[in-house]
């Protein structure tokens, strides 16, 4: 099996089988983003308590590069203190943007499964709609409530 045949498998993997699938009953902050060249949807709702983002949960739909990064975003930064989660952000945005390689993005995990869509340029806004959303929750006190 090929790198790029293994990466669609855990591409497809979370798409098929979400991880962190639906929206928490409480919650300090939820944001929806839309891809409106592709028709995604990517619903967060996420509950931070102190400095650590103790639940996320995502909702929504659209194409698998969308929902599979939305699970895979989930995943990963559930539990991780907020600078932790912002920094795993930043590497997320330098990995779609080339300037970091697969080997250096190592902390995202199965995340790392996307590095290939930064050949396709139309494709980069899908993979980051969570994470964009993961941001903008971040960068807000807790229980402000921000839909757009
Ligand atoms: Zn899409």
């Amino acid at each position: 099996m090929s790198l790029d045949e293994l990466y669609q498998e855990v591409i497809l993997d979370h798409f098929k089988r979400p991880r962190c699938k639906g929206c928490l009953q409480q919650s300090s902050c939820n944001f929806t983003l839309y891809n409106p060249l592709c028709g995604d949807q990517v619903d967060l709702s996420l509950r931070t308590s102190g400095d650590r983002v103790e639940d996320i949960a995502h909702d929504g739909h659209g194409c698998s590069i969308s929902q599979a990064s939305a699970s895979m975003m989930s995943h990963l930064c559930k539990g991780k203190s907020v600078q932790e989660a912002q920094d795993l952000c930043a590497t997320f945005r330098a990995l779609m943007r080339g300037e970091k390689s697969e080997d250096e993005a190592a902390s995202l995990g199965d995340a790392v499964a996307l590095a290939g869509v930064r050949k396709f340029s139309a494709r980069v806004k899908c993979a980051m709609l969570a994470w964009e959303a993961l941001e903008k929750c971040l960068e807000k006190p807790a229980n402000a409530f921000s839909t757009r």
